[in-house]
Formats: structure tokens, C-alpha cells, sequence
């Protein structure tokens, strides 16, 4: 089927898009409306330790201050959430006799301070919430409200509707997914980027187009996820080298926030399997996340090609490639733009570059295929596929 193909009647579907957004350089300011809206008087801040030490967290405490608003502060969450991240969050919470949150940081802050807003009126363990074994039943909708200001343009979790965390229970990095989980209000500023280190710049950035990438080529009807996922990678295509070389610039920046969004809110469609093996790596090799999926994106497309050549020659057309070819031309063009991409970023080109060591990949091949982003992959993929992936990537 060529793209501009209409597609076979889909049946009966859902689809959501209900995040308030507050998007521009200087959206802070807009911060104590926002509670005044949400009529939170006494809200908890989390973060980490990296956003204090930027000075963004002393910014955010000088507009409460400002307004009147008097904050509790929880500033310890760890780069990738645990259960102990809720617990503490909570004790924070309760001893400040706090009525809401506002999470500000990357990925690591939003999950944590979601998950925190569960446990306030929610029985623990954590473990009971998880996705993967239907937990989304037993989250109501009487969470407190959350405020998400995000640090860096990748994850989406500020449009986002799943907190990620290590559980002692399941020994791995557990989902726990509701619409209830979903920031009332996220607010968007790009100034909070510009001071981003570039590799971390590349690396979230990438990881927001792997969203809209996997999610434009996942299998299954989401015409929305489709449009918006294949404007992710255009917008990144087009801004992610400008703000890697010019970090100041707030145009690109700007361009970035609205790519992350817009990736995450794609990927409710679903992912595929670079996300699967970077689920895997990232434990297992202690890559970043959107370090693990650039690396492997190229070899992923490469797998997927035969599968999905007119998603890939749009994308290839996205960024920037002229159209006018074959499809199956186009969709190689793709692979090679994603290559250079990652090539003009900085980042590792290959696995082994990035530290990964050989004798690990059937690890990673076997606990990749045991995560479920890679079951909307457009093309099936065993164990033995991702190990393949994996080797192509090393
Ligand atoms: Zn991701």
C-alpha cells in the first residue's frame, strides 16, 4: 500500500489527547496561575539532585516565592526511580501537609513525582499498580493534582500517562500506566534547556524522535499518533543539530519541547523493538536511554525496512529527503538520514562503541524480548531477531 493509500475501515477505536499545555520561553512565570487554577496552596516540588545543582530548582522556589506560595521541597530522586523514590516523596509529602505536586526535571522527576501522587491515596506496594499484570484496574481517579515542568526535551513524560520504576517485587523496571497518572497541567519552557550539556542535548533529543518514529511505523490504527509521531521527526530533524550546536538558541529549543510532547503522545499508539533492547540495555549495559536508542535505531529501521518501506519513506521525506523515488529507495535514505543524524550529534555509532561489551548481547537480546514495546513492532520479532538487531547495532 502506498502512504497516500486509504487504509481499510479500522472498526471501533480510542483516542485521547486531553494534556493542558503551557508552551514558550518564559512559561514559568506562568506557574502560580496554574495552582491558583488547580487550587493548590501548598504543593510538594520534586526533583533531583542535577536540577538543583543547574540553579532551574531555585528558579521555580523564586516564582513561588514570589506569588506567596509557600513549597515543601523533596530534591533526592535517583536517575532511574525506585519504589524507596515513592516512599521518601510520600513521607515529604504527608509531613508538609501538602495538597498536589509540581514535578520539575527530566524523566526520572515527572515518574517519580507521579508516583508519589498515586501512593497519596493509594494502599502500597507499588507492585500492585503494575501494567504488565493489569494493575491500571485498581488506580481511581482521586489523585491529587500534578504540575510537570520538564528539564529536557525526550521522554514526554509531562504529556505522558505512565510513571516507570525498579520494584523490589518484579526485579525490573515496572510500568504502571492510567489516564489518572497524566499531569493536569504541563508547562513548557524551552529556556530551562538551553543550559543542557550536548550530550545529554543529543540524547533526549533522540530519544523523542525514536518516540515518533517507532510510533509512526508501530503497528495498528492511530491516525492522530500517526500525524503527530511523523511531526516529532520532522521538528527533530530540522532543530535537534541546531540546539545541539547552538544551545542557546530558543527557536530550535522551542522546537524540541513541542517534538518530546508530541513523541509521547505518539507512542500510546506503541513502540517497537529499539525501545524494547534499549529497555534492556540500560540495566544491563548502564546506557541512558536515549543514548541506547539511537545507537540502535539505525539497525532497527534497517530490520523493519521490509515491513514498513512507505512509513520509512515518509519519514525520509520528513527529514528532508526530496520525494519523487521509490518507495523502497526512499525508506534506505531514511536509514542513512538516521545514521548521519546520530553521526552529527556525537554519539556512539556502534554498541561497542558506547561500551557495551559482546558477550552481553545474548542478555540483552533475551530480556529485550521479554519487554513488550517490540509486540507493535511493524515487523514481528523473536528473540533471535533482536539478537541480530542487537549485533548489527555492536
Ligand atoms: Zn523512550
Amino acid at each position: 500500500m502506498a502512504f497516500f493509500d486509504l487504509p481499510d475501515a479500522p472498526g471501533v477505536t480510542e483516542l485521547a489527547w486531553p494534556t493542558r499545555v503551557v508552551l514558550g520561553p518564559g512559561a514559568l512565570a506562568r506557574l502560580p496561575r496554574e495552582l491558583e487554577r488547580l487550587e493548590m496552596d501548598r504543593p510538594l516540588v520534586v526533583t533531583d539532585a542535577g536540577v538543583v545543582r543547574s540553579g532551574i530548582a531555585a528558579r521555580v522556589y523564586d516564582v513561588l516565592a514570589r506569588a506567596d506560595v509557600s513549597c515543601a521541597r523533596f530534591e533526592a530522586v535517583q536517575p532511574n526511580p525506585t519504589d524507596r523514590d515513592a516512599d521518601a516523596g510520600l513521607a515529604a509529602y504527608r509531613a508538609a501537609g501538602c495538597d498536589g505536586l509540581v514535578a520539575v526535571g527530566g524523566g526520572s522527576s515527572i515518574d517519580a513525582a507521579k508516583l508519589v501522587q498515586l501512593l497519596v491515596t493509594h494502599p502500597p506496594p507499588l507492585s500492585r499498580y503494575d501494567d504488565a499484570a493489569g494493575g491500571d484496574r485498581f488506580v481511581t481517579a482521586n489523585l491529587p493534582p500534578l504540575v510537570a515542568i520538564p528539564t529536557t526535551a525526550g521522554t514526554g513524560s509531562e504529556v505522558g500517562r505512565s510513571g516507570v520504576a525498579t520494584l523490589p517485587d518484579t526485579g525490573r523496571k515496572t510500568v504502571i500506566f492510567s489516564p489518572h497518572l497524566m499531569p493536569r497541567v504541563a508547562i513548557c519552557d524551552p529556556q530551562l534547556t538551553v543550559d543542557l550539556p550536548g550530550p545529554i542535548t543529543a540524547a533526549t533529543g533522540m530519544d523523542a524522535f525514536t518516540h515518533g518514529l517507532e510510533a509512526y511505523c508501530a503497528a495498528g490504527f492511530h491516525p492522530l499518533a500517526d500525524a503527530v509521531g511523523l511531526d516529532a521527526v520532522r521538528r527533530v530533524a530540522r532543530s535537534l543539530p541546531r540546539a545541539f550546536r547552538t544551545p542557546g538558541n530558543l527557536a530550535a529549543r522551542t522546537d524540541m519541547m513541542i517534538a518530546a510532547m508530541e513523541g509521547a503522545m505518539a507512542f500510546q499508539k506503541g513502540l517497537g523493538a529499539s525501545h524494547a533492547l534499549a529497555h534492556a540495555l540500560t540495566p544491563i549495559a548502564g546506557l541512558h536511554h536515549g543514548l541506547a536508542n539511537a545507537v540502535v535505531l539505525p539497525s532497527v529501521a534497517e530490520f523493519v525496512r521490509s515491513a514498513a518501506a512507505p512509513r520509512l519513506a515518509a519519514v525520509a521525506v520528513a527529514m528532508g529527503e526530496g520525494p519523487g523515488r521509490s518507495e523502497e529507495a526512499l525508506a534506505g535514505a531514511a536509514v542513512e538520514r538516521i545514521r548521519a543524524l546520530v553521526r552529527e550529534l556525537g554519539l556512539p555509532a556502534r554498541l561497542r562503541d558506547a561500551g557495551v561489551r559482546e558477550e552481553d548481547l545474548p542478555r540483552i537480546a533475551a530480556k529485550a524480548f521479554e519487554d513488550a514495546s517490540h509486540r507493535t513492532s511493524p515487523r514481528p520479532c523473536t528473540e533471535q531477531d533482536l539478537l541480530g538487531i542487537a549485533r548489527a547495532a555492536w
